[in-house]
């Protein structure tokens, strides 16, 4: 069996959801359907979600969800250039349900549970309510039951569509998983039926190397594994859902990105492990303006707890640091720039309690980060990235590898930073 997860743009309107059906009837393992709220038809159009949203906003304002009209006629226009009945009496329930104060998660979750019903119709499958099947614990980690409730409901011969997006909470009502979390629905689908693949359906051929507006033509990656999907996400890509691996990961279910408007495109596949040869670097991602905090002080080992408390006043102040450097005499620590407001109340804690030589706040960093299994795997992979930075006469700032073996983390003075995106991209693009 397949599952297929439909995301917003391929469910914004009805000549989407024609390509959607053809997918679906071009292949009969393709049985249960994981579909997103209606998103954008073009870029100043409003996503379903965020008036879903706008209307709980309204409701606690005068009490009365207007954006609602617009989710309305969003949904009837869909039904009518479908050619299916209107959904009105559903709508009207959301509605209530939504003025009665049911909250911004069951507000938000009707735009995926009526995109669910509705295509249930024009699908002709059966609908199953994610509310029934998928429970949620306090902290929205996916309770193991609902894979086997799932597993149960999934028996006939037909087709079966979930709206992704939400499950219950422990209270029995509606809790939804963040923003993009349908994908997180289409993984604990694929693993509640041991799916063959989990094909996430969008409007990308798959996933790229790096981000078009920074770099010219990223290729598409054909194959990356769940590490290192998950390692990209780390770095600031946004490509997939960072939660929806876990589900599928442990039982070797491969993710399949496929686009809804090119379905003869291979996409990109997620898998366990994969052949580095060729293609050693899956990702360049990069994210700005970070600072770094450095102390030096002789001896520095033999103060008992240094480390910790110099932390410890970071926190205190609102700096968590993301990457550490630690020297025999001297500790940095890299945190987002716009964690350093309460900087000066931190730097006079740490002189009067640590008393350090040297303190120091040093001018803005901008962190790349290179993913791909073939940096421990191959020789001359970490040296290409430094060849290219070196040959754009670009100065390392910062290295940090290790963490993680499949990314190698780079700093670079702020301004040189879409140069040395780019030079390491070029470096790569054609292996
Ligand atoms: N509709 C939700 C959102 O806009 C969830 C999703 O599309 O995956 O975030």
């Amino acid at each position: 069996m397949i599952v297929c997860k439909f995301g917003g743009s391929s469910v914004a309107e009805a000549s989407q959801i024609f390509k959607v059906k053809s997918i679906i009837e071009s292949n009969p393992e393709r049985k249960l359907i994981v579909v997103s709220a209606p998103g954008k038809r073009n870029s100043s159009d409003k996503k379903i979600t965020d008036l879903l949203y706008r209307c709980h906003d309204e409701v606690l304002g005068d009490g009365k969800a207007e954006s609602f009209n617009i989710i309305r006629d969003r949904y009837s226009e869909i039904c009518k250039s479908l050619g299916i009945d209107d959904i009105n009496s559903i709508l009207d329930e959301a509605l209530s349900g939504i003025e009665s104060g049911k909250g911004p998660d069951y507000a938000a979750s009707r735009g995926e549970f009526l995109a669910a019903k509705m295509l249930a119709n024009f699908f002709e499958a059966e609908f199953i309510d994610a509310a029934d099947i998928i429970s949620l614990t306090e902290d929205g980690r996916v309770d193991e039951s609902s894979y086997v409730r799932l597993n149960a409901r999934i028996k006939g011969k037909g087709r079966y569509i979930i709206p992704g997006f939400y499950g219950s909470g422990p209270n029995g009502n509606i809790k939804t998983f963040s923003r993009g979390g349908s994908d997180i629905t289409g993984a604990i689908a694929a693993r509640s039926v041991n799916a063959d693949v989990y094909e996430n359906w969008t409007d990308v051929s798959g996933l790229l190397m790096a981000d078009p507006r920074l770099v010219d033509n990223p290729g598409v990656v054909k194959e990356l594994t769940y590490k290192e999907i998950r390692e990209l996400a780390s770095i600031g890509a946004n490509v997939f859902h960072e939660e929806a691996v876990t589900p599928v990961k442990d039982h070797d279910i491969p993710i399949n990105i496929r686009n809804t408007n090119d379905p003869e495109a291979a996409g990109t596949m997620i898998v366990t492990s994969r052949d580095t040869s060729d293609t050693p670097i899956v990702g360049i991602s990069g994210k700005t303006d970070y600072r770094t905090i450095f102390v030096e002080k002789l001896m520095l080992n033999r103060y008992h707890g240094f480390r910790e408390n110099f932390l410890k006043i970071l926190k205190a102040n609102g700096i968590i640091p993301e990457f550490e450097s630690i020297g025999f005499d001297s500790i940095s620590f890299l945190a987002p720039e716009r964690q350093f407001d309460e900087i000066d109340t931190a730097l006079s804690k740490i002189k009067r309690e640590l008393t350090p030589e040297v303190l120091e706040v040093r001018h803005s960093l901008s962190l790349i980060g290179v993913v791909g299994s073939g940096i421990p795997e191959q020789v001359g992979v970490a040296a290409a990235v430094f060849t290219a930075l070196s040959s754009n006469n670009i100065n390392v700032r910062f290295i940090s590898y290790g963490g993680s073996d499949v990314t190698l983390v780079v700093g670079v003075d702020s301004e040189n930073y879409m140069e040395a995106l780019k030079s390491i991209h070029n470096a790569f693009g054609g292996r």
